[in-house]
């Protein structure tokens, strides 16, 4: 199967885990993770009509897609990955949104950059909601501290989305269920008492779990192997 017969699969089983969950179809978005792929991979997926991609370095994402994005203007790149202080001035470059916010600090560096640069872009704040998986906020504190800070309209480019995570890597359907479960409670919890904010995505599900996320609540799937193929790292 070639990238686009994988695109339009993916597609079909997405639209029937909505309907099968009583999910208005379209309510679920794919994120194409085309990382450790090459360009002509997301090209071929855009030449077969799709435009979101995810990318979890911000110098693999800055090397594929900074032609991309001047040859296909309607392109919109993730940054899904961990981010490192020093690599928030290149990811605001080259990126619609970054989903990995799972700090204070990173929205004081994305602002101060997005302001040089006259840019807006749109936040995930990522939750940490499994055992194994290292990333994401944490403290409940940290957290509300941040959308304290937006609520009071201190970081005016920065667009919030809603919420992130990643399921624990474990075959255990009950703790990948549990762990998307805490996100959505989270982030109703966090929507009522944020009612200024848009806080409505739920970012979660990966090419083994997509379906118990769009069972859970999910808004937009992360989904990178099950299109691309496995990677190859080296
Ligand atoms: C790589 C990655 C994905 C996609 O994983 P697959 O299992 O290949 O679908 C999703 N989310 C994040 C944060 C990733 O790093």
């Amino acid at each position: 199967m070639d990238i686009k017969e994988r695109l339009n699969n993916i597609k079909n089983e997405i639209n029937q885990a909505e309907e099968k969950s009583g999910r208005k179809a379209g309510s679920v978005k794919l994120l194409a993770v085309s990382k450790f792929h090459p360009a002509q991979s997301v090209i071929e997926a855009i030449n077969a009509g799709h435009f979101l991609f995810g990318e979890n370095r911000v110098q693999e994402a800055k090397e594929k897609f900074s032609n991309i994005k001047n040859d296909y203007n309607n392109v919109n790149l993730h940054i899904i990955g961990s981010l490192q202080s020093n690599k928030v001035n290149k990811a605001v470059e080259i990126a619609d949104c970054i989903e990995s916010i799972d700090r204070f600090e990173l929205l004081c560096k994305i602002e101060n950059q997005c302001s040089k640069l006259n840019k807006n872009i749109e936040v995930f704040f990522e939750v940490h909601t499994g055992e194994e998986s290292k990333s994401g906020f944490t403290d409940k504190g940290q957290l509300i501290k941040c959308l304290d800070s937006l609520a009071n309209k201190e970081f005016p480019h920065i667009i919030p989305q809603g919420f992130m995570t990643m399921a624990p890597f474990t075959q255990d359907e009950k703790l990948i269920r549990k762990s998307f479960i805490t996100l959505r409670e989270l982030s109703l919890e966090m929507q009522k008492n944020y009612k200024d904010l848009k806080l409505d995505e739920l970012s979660m599900g990966m090419s083994g779990d997509y379906k118990i996320a769009i069972e859970e609540g999910s808004t937009i799937v992360r989904i990178g192997t099950a299109i691309f193929g496995e990677r190859i790292y080296n």
